[in-house]
């Protein structure tokens, strides 16, 4: 039986699950500290920004900061001879390092291809947390402009909360029950899409065997795949 069989409908998540962002965030801090502190150790640099960005997106998609504050808090953190400095010093700091991810995005292996052949069957959309002139850019980067897209800027709430995903489902004109949330995180792409009466299927790019903190209990409304063109089959 495939994942999509009586599915009306699929909505994918942006970043890390058609967008590879790990791989151009990583790009991108390491070619912006060659540029900014050399001597600084790339591991070192790359997995404390990772730290950092994780803990002040999910403060912004929590409501606790907007999307510049959380932007500033990581360069706050990230760099001590800016710790002090202005909001604007702060904003270009991003912004020079943002240049060098942007340089970097690309598709996850099998993406584009994915959506592709499944919106030639069926209504897709895209459900993303971030602000929709950022998502819509990364879209059309992919060649993915003319999917519908879901940007939390523009809906009642973000990802986990249940009316991102009923605002989808109303726009795309699907019933929940009948459409399937595609996406990498747990929280997001996975728990809250159930709680909103979504089937969802979990995209895990590293192979697990029992994944460590499942946050729901396994049931028929949860697949997951390692590779997105598992969907097709
Ligand atoms: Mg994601």
């Amino acid at each position: 039986m495939g994942l999509l069989d009586r599915a009306d409908a699929v909505l994918f998540d942006l970043d890390d699950t058609l967008l590879d962002y790990s791989a151009a965030r990583d790009a991108g801090i390491i070619t912006w500290m060659q540029e900014v502190d050399a001597a600084r150790h790339a591991t070192d640099a790359v997995r404390r920004w990772r730290e950092l960005e994780e803990h002040h997106f999910r403060r912004y998609s929590q409501g606790e900061l907007t999307f510049e504050e959380q932007r500033r808090a990581r360069i706050r953190a990230f760099r001590p001879d800016l710790r002090e400095a202005a909001d604007a010093v702060l904003d270009r700091a991003f912004s020079d390092y943002i240049v060098h991810t942007q340089a970097a995005w690309a598709p996850v292996p099998g993406a584009v291809e994915t959506v592709r052949t499944l919106a030639a069957r069926l209504p897709v959309g895209v459900l993303t947390n971030g602000p929709v002139e950022l998502q819509a850019r990364k879209l059309r980067t992919l060649g993915l402009g003319d999917l519908a897209l879901f940007a939390s800027s523009e809906l009642p709430a973000p990802k986990p909360d249940v009316r991102a995903y009923e605002a989808a489902c109303t726009e795309l004109g699907v019933a929940p029950a009948r459409t399937v949330m595609v996406g990498d995180d747990l929280t997001n792409d996975v728990e809250g899409a159930l709680y909103a009466g979504l089937r969802s299927v979990w995209f895990c790019r590293v192979a697990l065997g029992e994944p460590d903190g499942w946050p729901v209990t396994p049931s028929s409304a949860v697949s997951v795949v390692t590779d997105l063109r598992e969907l097709l089959s």
